[in-house]
């Protein structure tokens, strides 16, 4: 009995202290811990939101995504419902400066597509978007994620980007570049929820990591995965490639918590 409670505590806390720091910014996320008799639930208006045992009696986290979109003067508002009684936390954010990057693409049809193809990328966005909406039971054991290509990042999450000096949407994930045909694997448990051949996103898996949490992995040359498969931790996806709109071969990762694109490396133990 003691060794299971020291056992217990000692789970916790390793749980505890992988989990991302509070990162209160557009594309940040937010670490709130609230005081609950019983497991809340917490919502950021309609969206649920990821609530985990903080590892102390009574006391829960609430971790929720920022949108790149956020305004500063909006307002962040995240609502415990707790059995019948609601509480309200408004969060205050900090802004954050992402930098201007300018790239050209030979393709122009990929900076501004042909009228036959938006019936096709209006498709993709709304398969992307059911992707990462979603909120299932959980799937991981601890939120550390480790590098799905194992090289370091070579494109920085949030930059504001120009395609041939059009502004475009900004940088929502990060860039590993690595030749075609490098492994690619699951950063965290989960399960294949989305696969296709996107306009933009070249070859895209979507892995639904319970509790709204959600990757997507761009650009790829192979899948060794099917949808609805269940993933475990650095189990291989696929390979490396340079399909739809990119300048060469890399992995474009992309994590999305309550629907809102976030920094992954938030999410990895050690930031490198
Ligand atoms: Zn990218």
């Amino acid at each position: 009995m003691k060794i299971s409670v020291v056992l217990f505590f000692l789970f916790v806390n390793l749980f505890s202290s992988t989990f991302p720091k509070n990162a209160p910014f557009p594309g940040g996320v937010v670490v709130k811990e609230v005081e609950s008799s019983v497991p809340p639930r917490a919502y950021l208006g309609k969206r649920q939101l990821m609530v985990l045992p903080s590892g102390k009696k009574e006391r829960y986290l609430v971790i929720a995504g920022i949108g790149l979109n956020q305004k500063m003067d909006s307002p962040y508002t995240i609502t415990l419902k707790e059995g019948e009684k609601k509480r309200t936390y408004s969060i205050r954010l900090q802004e954050k400066a992402y930098k201007k990057q300018f790239i050209t693409l030979k393709d122009k049809r990929k900076v501004s597509p042909k009228k036959m193809d938006m019936q096709r990328i209006n498709d993709e966005s709304r398969r992307s978007r059911e992707a990462l909406a979603r909120f299932s039971p959980q799937k991981f054991r601890s939120l550390s994620m480790i590098r799905p290509v194992d090289v370091n990042i070579s494109d920085d999450f949030g930059k504001r980007r120009f395609f041939n000096n059009k502004p475009r949407r900004p940088h929502s994930g990060v860039d590993m570049a690595a030749p075609v045909g490098t492994p690619i694997v699951a950063p965290l448990a989960g399960r294949v929820v989305e696969i296709g051949e996107f306009f933009f996103n070249g070859n895209v898996i979507f892995i639904d990591h319970g509790l709204g949490l959600v990757s997507m992995y761009c650009h790829m040359h192979k899948f060794d995965v099917k949808k609805g498969q269940m993933l475990k931790q650095g189990e291989k996806v696929g390979e490396v490639g340079a399909t739809g709109r990119v300048t060469g071969p890399h992995l474009h990762w992309g994590v999305s918590l309550n629907g809102a694109m976030v920094d992954p490396r938030l999410f990895f133990a050690t930031v490198k």
